[in-house]
């Protein structure tokens, strides 16, 4: 990277509100730089951030804006429209978020890194290690060196910045969204591809970070490049459905009445669908009109007890429909969302569905992690905003194993696709892939546990190690190591069986089985496993420098470097130690960075 830090530091400089300044000079100042607060276009940001965060200093954002117009400025958007307008924007949806200054700012600076010569480390210099730490995690690899597989590379490299700083997270999706709205201009192609994307990576990222406020918007934005005549349909339902509102406030006022006559303080409101999730649930239903059930949400001004008290007399007003209760308080989803959920028999025998909750329930249910940014002082626990957290963590655990960032990203994909459930092990819940078997679950317990477990006992009952586990399952895993286990061991320990590879369900279990397979199988070993295994040793040592390769461009030019008559051959030195993984990757790096 070229360094530039007197460029940005200079720029900062000139920038308008400086300490020790008469209010009236700066009044004057501000005057001239911002002609009138209507046109002025960070006041509106300001505001809105202001307005959850009254300590908030906007200076900084101001010299925030300044420094990435200036960098901006000549650069235009598809639609035509200044380039700036994007990055303001994006920090605006953080603002609305309620997000903190470092996150605005970070957001008003995304793009110039990669789109203009403002410099990491200028962009350091000016405004602290934090902002370019943000900045850096949503700055794509150059595609022009790593090719396709740079996709790849962006996103593992976003979440491992995101493993040191989730705001790396909430600012790329107040960028996808503001990209998805503004899709319009672009083909029918690029809309498709942009917003399958959208929907395959980025919206189970921000499902597992609970922000539906933001979900709900890009679940929308996705449905209308994706399917614009269902969108219309859909929207236009919504738009004018006869006696809907009246309905909903007669429910609204009896639950009311119901609430306050078992003494119950609770706030109650509509709570419509957003149009996405009506699409969805029409299309399983199998409806031809679009299915769309009222819906009401009851926060009530207590302790979670009350969800219950309030369940009660909600079930007391009308009859509930069997079936259709969950206690997300008890068994909260894997983003920590908890409520209860009831569908009940409403005025004119029509269903209504139920959504009961506190006020904390509320604000993590609508802002997710970003309600501990949006509320520092509602006390959110340190142990629940952990947790919160932990499947970025155990994504981050496979990162170490994963070969490359296409598999990486592929487990990624795998995981966020796929369901989840939780069963009991060691008296804590575990969350694991649908379909995971005990060895999955050993696996997620600890590597030692994975590689030695020998049998498990579901509900009670022996069972093999390929079971599929079920949601609420209590589960004991017994190992080779366990002392007084109760079954035969074996002299020695075996390790794990190959046929596991067939049943396990997730990333993190293959990983693990196939990296035991790798250190365990030397002696006799192919000249293609050695080849592999070489690469795989690179990428490690790559991985403790916090970099990657997507392509093997950069080591074919290394091995002829060396004088190799191939990459393979080169491959095969580092497996049998002729040459240094360390020696390898420092060459690698060189020749990466000093590719002009
Ligand atoms: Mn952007």
């Amino acid at each position: 990277m070229d360094v530039d830090a007197g460029h940005g530091a200079a720029l900062g400089g000139a920038l308008p509100t400086q300490p020790g300044e008469l209010p009236l000079t700066r009044r004057l100042r501000s005057l001239l730089a911002w002609p009138g607060a209507e046109t002025d276009p960070v006041s509106h940001l300001v505001r809105t951030h202001r307005g959850i965060h009254s300590g908030a200093d906007p200076a900084v954002l101001r010299r925030a804006y300044t420094i990435a117009e200036t960098m901006h400025r000549g650069q235009f958007r598809k639609s035509g429209e200044p380039y700036i307008t994007h990055p303001l924007a994006v920090a605006q949806i953080c603002a609305d978020l309620g997000m903190d200054t470092t996150t605005l700012v970070a957001a008003l600076l995304h793009d110039t890194v990669e789109d203009t010569r403002y410099t990491l480390q200028a962009l350091a210099d000016d405004f602290g290690p934090e902002v370019a730490h943000l900045v850096d995690g949503v700055t794509k690899f150059d595609k022009a060196f790593y090719g396709k597989a740079a996709e790849a590379e962006t996103i593992r490299k976003m979440i491992i910045a995101a493993g040191k700083d989730v705001r790396v997270l909430i600012i790329k999706l107040a960028d996808r969204l503001h990209n998805m709205r503004t899709l319009g201009v672009r083909s029918a192609a690029s809309r498709e591809r942009i917003a399958r994307k959208t929907e395959e990576v980025l919206i189970p990222l921000c499902d597992r970070l609970g922000i539906q406020t933001l979900k709900r918007e890009l679940d929308d934005v996705v449905l209308l490049h994706l399917h614009p005549e269902e969108h219309a349909r859909i929207a236009r339902h919504v738009h004018d459905r006869p006696g809907w509102d009246a309905y909903l406030a007669e429910v609204v006022a009896q639950a009311r009445v119901a609430l306050r006559r078992n003494r119950v303080d609770a706030a109650v409101s509509p709570r419509p669908r957003h149009l996405y999730s009506i699409w969805k649930d029409t299309v399983a239903g199998g409806h031809s009109a679009p299915y769309d059930l009222p819906r009401i949400a009851v926060v009530v001004d207590g302790p979670a007890t009350d969800c219950y008290a309030a369940l009660g007399a909600i079930h007391g007003l009308w009859r509930p429909v069997p079936g259709r209760f969950k206690d997300y308080i008890a068994s909260p989803k894997n983003n920590l969302y908890r409520s209860l959920h009831t569908s009940v028999c409403g005025p004119k025998n029509r269903t209504v569905e139920v959504l009961i909750r506190t006020e904390e329930m509320h604000r993590s249910a609508e802002y997710g992690i970003a309600a501990n940014y949006r509320f520092p002082r509602a006390g959110g626990d340190a142990a629940a905003r952990a947790e919160q957290l932990a499947w970025l963590h155990r994504v981050l655990g496979w990162e170490q194993d994963a070969a490359d960032p296409a598999q990486f990203l592929q487990s990624l994909r795998s995981d966020l696709a796929e369901a989840q459930i939780q069963v009991f092990a060691d008296g804590r819940q575990v969350v694991l892939p649908a379909g995971a078997t005990p060895v999955d679950l050993a696996y997620e317990l600890g590597t030692e546990r994975g590689d030695h477990c020998l049998a498990a006992r579901i509900n009670g009952r022996l069972a093999p190690l390929s079971s599929e586990l079920e949601d609420g399952d209590v589960v004991e895993i017994f190992t080779e190591n366990d002392a007084d286990n109760g079954f035969e061991a074996e002299a020695a320990p075996r390790g794990p069986r190959k046929e596991w590879l067939r049943f396990v369900k997730s990333p993190h279990a293959q990983m693990q089985i196939n990296r035991w397979f790798a250190e365990h199988t030397e002696p006799g070993i192919s000249i293609s496993d050695k080849v592999r295994l070489g690469r795989a040793t690179i990428g490690l040592a790559l991985r403790q420098h916090n970099r990657g390769l997507a392509s093997d461009l950069p080591l074919l030019r290394l091995a002829e470097e060396l004088g190799y008559p191939d990459l393979e051959t080169l491959l095969v030195a580092v497996f049998d130690r002729v040459i240094a993984p360390d020696e390898v990757v420092r060459q690698l790096i060189d020749l990466v960075d000093h590719r002009q």
